[in-house]
This record gives structure tokens, C-alpha cells and sequence, in this order.
């Protein structure tokens, strides 16, 4: 089996940003600036927030980080977006989700500037994503398809099942991966919790891509033999002989189909990093428009 190594191709993406961060500089250019919105202690958001400003340091584009406490109000939060759009300084900036309960997700989303969206989740962007027109991708779907592309994957002509509905992940990723595009072209199943008998679906699927949120729910009896997955979930396991107290798991139960399948990607080290990466790529993208 071939590991989708996500991390490491990460490094090589950054390595690419960082000499283009660089030719930039040295033309006296505009250095591009990230601003990312974190509301509460969330431990999950705070540690992909962290990973997103040090991958920003990291190939040298400028960062802020703005931290707001649970407790911030939507009228608050809707003024820093105010402020955020209107600054000229920021090339494009991310609302960490998910949002206190009683934030109106909806309302904040529709407040971003879609040029400075460069998590891709606005309106705009993801209808010109939809009509195949020039648009600030999602960032994790769109991680994984650099990681198909540049792992040599095919998707013409595939069977593809996408687990999970979610706007920011299941739903765009099946609209990049059925666009008469490369990759792309495939003919794609979206699956989710109403869905009956998922593994009558999963077992035709040459691809799979579970975004789900229930740790290691596929498993090897519904999977065919040879099929690629890739893995979005990220789930905490509770396990006492870690020192932190759990593990990290996908959707995906790895060890039991990394004997049946043809290239999975590993839970950490996967699509987390190509996601960071992509939104990078994105930032650098709003920067060069401005
Ligand atoms: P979500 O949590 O918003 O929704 C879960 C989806 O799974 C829903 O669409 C639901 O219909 C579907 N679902 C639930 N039970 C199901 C079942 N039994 N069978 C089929 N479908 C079922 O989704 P999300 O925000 O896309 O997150 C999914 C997972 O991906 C989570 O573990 C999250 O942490 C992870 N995630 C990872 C990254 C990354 O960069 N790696 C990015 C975003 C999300």
C-alpha cells in the first residue's frame, strides 16, 4: 500500500511558497498577510489555528492572529469581520470554526469579504467553484486534490464515494471531483447520515473519501480490494496510555485496511497538513489579485 504522506508533501509545497515569498521580497513586493479569528479555547481550533500562523511563518508571509474570548457577542465578532475586510493590509483571513452556539455561523460567513475568503466557504466562491470559474477553493477539499494530482492519482471515469455532507468539506469535494477537470471526472456518490446501507455504496467505490467524524467507522468489509482512500476525520479517542490522554483517529480504521487498499492517507500526517497548505495557497493567490 502506498501512504498518502501529507505531511510530507506539505513541506514540498510550503519549500515551493517560500521561493515564491522570496522572488517577492526581493522585488520589493507586497509580503502576503493572513489574519486568523479565534473565538474561545476550543483545543482542536487552537491547535489548527497555531499550525496555520507557524506554516505562515514558515514560508514567510505575514501573520496576525486575533483571539476573542467564547463569550465575544455576533455583533463583536461581525465588526472585527467589518474591520478585516476594510483593512488593506490583509490579503485574506480565515474565521476559525466552529463558533460559540450562540454565534449565527450563517451571519458571520456571509459577512466575509469573498476576495479576502480564503477558506473558500462564502457564497460567491463557492458558487464560482460550482460553475468551474476562477474562486478561492475550499481548503481541505481542494488540499486533497493537490494530493491526487501530485500523487499521480487517476480520477477520470472513477467511482467515487464521499462520505459526509458538510459545506465545507463532503459537498464541495464531490463538485471538484465530478468538474471536467483534471483531477476530476469522476462519477461521484455522496453519502451521509440518512444514507441506507453505506456499504453497498463504499464496496463500488474506487476512491473513497470518509469526512464523517466517527472514528475508524470504515472498515475493511466495506472497502473493495485496491480502492484509494483518503481520510478527513480528525477525532480524539480517549487512551490512557497516551500522555495527553488520547490518540488522534480518522474516520478511517487504518489498520485494518492498510493490507487491502492500493494508497491511504495516515491520520495525523494526512489531509490536516495538505489543508493548511491550501490555504496557504490561497493567501498567496488573494496577495498577487491585490
Ligand atoms: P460534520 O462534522 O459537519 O458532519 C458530519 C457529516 O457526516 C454529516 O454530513 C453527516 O451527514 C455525515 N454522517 C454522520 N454519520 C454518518 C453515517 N453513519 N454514515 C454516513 N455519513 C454520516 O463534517 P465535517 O466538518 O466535514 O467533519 C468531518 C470530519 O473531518 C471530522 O472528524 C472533522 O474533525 C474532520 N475535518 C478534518 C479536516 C482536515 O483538515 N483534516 C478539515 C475539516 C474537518
Amino acid at each position: 500500500m502506498q501512504v498518502l504522506d501529507g505531511k510530507a508533501l506539505a513541506q514540498t509545497i510550503k519549500e515551493e511558497l517560500k521561493v515564491k515569498v522570496d522572488a517577492i521580497r526581493q522585488a520589493g513586493g507586497k509580503i502576503p498577510h493572513l489574519a486568523a479569528v479565534l473565538v474561545g479555547e476550543n483545543p482542536a481550533s487552537q491547535v489548527y489555528v497555531r499550525n496555520k500562523v507557524r506554516s505562515c511563518e514558515a514560508v514567510g508571509f505575514r501573520s496576525t492572529l486575533l483571539r476573542r474570548p467564547q463569550d465575544i457577542t455576533q455583533s463583536e465578532l461581525l465588526q472585527i469581520v467589518t474591520e478585516l475586510n476594510a483593512d488593506p493590509d490583509i490579503d485574506g483571513y480565515i474565521v476559525q470554526l466552529p463558533l460559540p452556539a450562540h454565534i449565527d455561523e450563517d451571519a458571520i460567513n456571509l459577512a466575509i469579504d469573498p476576495r479576502k475568503d480564503v477558506d473558500g466557504f462564502t457564497p460567491v466562491n463557492i458558487g464560482r467553484m460550482t460553475l468551474g470559474l476562477d474562486a478561492y477553493l475550499p481548503a481541505t477539499p481542494n488540499g486533497i486534490m493537490v494530493m491526487l494530482d501530485r500523487y499521480g492519482i487517476e480520477t477520470s471515469g472513477k467511482e467515487v464515494v464521499v462520505l459526509g455532507r458538510s459545506n465545507i468539506v463532503g459537498t464541495p469535494m464531490t463538485v471538484l471531483l465530478s468538474r471536467k477537470s483534471n483531477p476530476g471526472n469522476a462519477t461521484v456518490t455522496l453519502c451521509h447520515s440518512r444514507t441506507k446501507d453505506l456499504k453497498a455504496h463504499t464496496l463500488h467505490a474506487d476512491i473513497i473519501v470518509a469526512a464523517i467524524g466517527i472514528p475508524e467507522m470504515v472498515t475493511a468489509d466495506m472497502v473493495k480490494e485496491g480502492a484509494v482512500v483518503i481520510d478527513v476525520g480528525i477525532n480524539r479517542v480517549d487512551d490512557a496510555s497516551r500522555s495527553k490522554g488520547y490518540r488522534l483517529a480518522g474516520d478511517v480504521d487504518y489498520a485494518g485496511l492498510k493490507d487491502k487498499v492500493s494508497a491511504m492517507t495516515p491520520v495525523p500526517g494526512g489531509v490536516g497538513p495538505m489543508t493548511v497548505v491550501s490555504l496557504l495557497m490561497n493567501t498567496l493567490k488573494a496577495s498577487q489579485k491585490r
